[in-house]
């Protein structure tokens, strides 16, 4: 075990100072700022986060183009046995890293339990790179003239990931671009970098994974920013919010880069009156208040369909089964809904459900209770009567924060829904094999639910939204992670 941060247990009383790891050996940021990285729902500092600045970077960079050659010279199969062994690592940690995530992010343990399930499906899929990166021939374009199409890896690649998923969003990454042979830089969250720290160093103990492979550099704007502008960098997958990935998709674009750049949401949840109650009620809950709604797939807007009658119904069912919810640390089994990342985001939030007040919206369900040990517990609150261009309809909260929004028809649901600039995700619920195909056929949204409240991600298919949620072409996971850390090459031969 290394003596970095996270080899310290819990109760270890000295503050961890995170490190990088770079060409395999844990470096100190040379920068001397940091920052305090706390338990949310504790407030308990756990970390200092260095930040790295443009020679740091440098060096991570550096150290993977060095390891590039012979990892790109690696077969495919050596390269699927790596990630069967990273597999097996995280397998074998899974209690551990969701413990982790648990105490640096805040959700409730089975949640956490349940994304590191999903990051090591991310990889599972990922060794099937020896036939996921088989290319395509043609014999005989012109008289003893073949044509073959190779999938060559991109180069150096790196990963910007968010404070919500800090398990998963990374392994979303991490195994498709060293599967397809490049090498990788992870710059996590400096809000909860510790699931990735404790990530490399179940890595540095992977001898099928060389030195250079995978590095981590810890930091904020200014590393993003080094990264973004490093010429060592050949591709960069973001995930954030909407603003800062149109940043980064811009500024790395501009220096030449490919770039996939996911961004924040406003989901709708359409609730049609054949909806079956328990799914309904089950599917909107997880959606809006699961993780505090602090997911990209959480639903902000129920959008309920029919009269005044079958909405008020819909309403009394949901906002009786939110009061029921229990609101505290993640940690603790009985909770439901843990805090949000920092006491600063809850006052955020605060200010936004008094804004909607004072816009003329109704508090359904008031969830101001006290800030709780860490200062950032916020319960569930939902919204009704909000005005058409108010921020809780529109815009994404990133809390426990539900909206209703009334239609009197699945029509003008898709088209309310449909005005949104996001296209994260969609939902309905209902019984009506038409409704849910109208539904899916007409809404504008890159992943969909039919009875689902969160259309979680699959690692064998694509994942991202439309419209501002997601800037760039390839999406996450799936055959497009293939195409987006590969480069395609067509050779045409004659021997005669
Ligand atoms: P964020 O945009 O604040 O941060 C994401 C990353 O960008 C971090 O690594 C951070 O260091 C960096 N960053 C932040 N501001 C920057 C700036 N001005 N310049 C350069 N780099 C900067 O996002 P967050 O608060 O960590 O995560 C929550 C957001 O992510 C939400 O909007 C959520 O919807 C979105 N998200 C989207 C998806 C998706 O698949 N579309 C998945 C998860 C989260």
């Amino acid at each position: 075990m290394s003596d970095t941060a996270l080899a310290q247990s819990p109760t270890a009383r000295e503050i961890p100072s995170l490190q990088n790891y770079v060409g395999g050996a844990w470096r100190a940021v040379t920068a001397p700022e940091t920052l305090d990285d706390r338990n949310p729902a504790t407030g308990e500092l756990i970390g200092r986060i260095p930040l790295s600045d443009h020679d740091d970077i440098d060096a991570a960079v550096w150290a993977a183009r060095a390891a590039l050659p012979a990892w790109r010279a690696t077969s495919p199969m050596k390269r699927a046995r790596a990630l069967f062994r990273l597999r097996d690592v995280l397998e074998a940690h899974r209690d551990e890293l969701a413990g982790l995530v648990t105490r640096d992010m805040g959700k409730t343990f089975d949640d956490a339990y349940a994304e590191v399930g999903r990051g090591i499906e991310s990889v599972e899929a990922a060794t099937a790179i020896p036939h996921l990166l088989k290319g395509e021939n043609l014999e005989g374009v012109a008289r003893g003239v073949d044509v073959e199409m190779v999938h060559q890896p991109v180069g150096v690649v790196a990963a910007i990931t968010p404070f919500n998923f800090p398990a998963m969003i990374p392994l979303w990454f991490l195994p498709f671009a060293i599967g397809a042979g490049n090498t990788f830089i992870l710059k996590p969250s400096e809000q909860d970098p510790l699931t990735s720290q404790r990530l490399m160093e179940l890595i540095d103990g992977i001898e099928e994974i060389p030195a250079g492979v995978v590095n981590l550099v810890h930091g904020a704007r200014d590393a993003v920013n080094a990264l973004l502008d490093h010429p060592g960098i050949d591709a960069i997958s973001f995930v954030g919010s909407a603003a800062t990935a149109r940043y980064v998709h811009t500024r790395a674009a501009e220096n030449g880069k490919r770039v996939q750049a996911l961004g924040g949401a406003k989901n709708s949840m359409v609730i049609m009156p054949d909806a079956n109650p328990k799914l309904l009620v089950d599917g909107v809950l997880g959606s809006s208040f699961g993780a505090a709604g602090q997911r990209c797939l959480a639903g902000s807007v129920a959008v309920l369909v029919g009269t005044p009658e079958e909405q008020d119904a819909a309403i009394e069912a949901i906002v009786g089964a939110a009061k029921q919810l229990k609101t505290g640390d993640g940690a603790d089994p009985a909770t439901d809904v843990c805090p949000v990342i920092t006491p600063q985001n809850r006052e955020r939030l605060e200010q936004e459900i008094a804004r909607a007040i004072a816009d003329g919206a109704e508090l359904v369900l008031d969830g101001r209770i006290g800030g709780g040990a860490g200062g950032a517990e916020l319960a569930p609150t939902i919204i009704d009567g909000a005005p058409e261009d108010s921020r809780v309809l529109r815009e994404e909260l990133f809390g426990p924060v539900l909206a209703l929004k009334r239609v009197p028809d699945l029509q003008t649901a898709i088209v309310w829904t449909n005005q949104s600039r996001y296209g994260n995700s969609a939902v309905i619920f209902t019984s009506s094999g038409e409704a849910a195909r109208e539904f899916r056929f007409g809404i504008e949204a890159g992943m969909v639910g039919v009875n689902i409240g969160v259309a979680a991600p699959v690692a064998w298919f694509p994942f991202a939204g439309w419209k501002a949620s997601m800037d760039g072409d390839l999406h996450a996971n799936g055959t497009d992670a293939i195409e987006f850390y590969t480069r395609k090459k067509v050779v045409t031969e004659r021997w005669n």
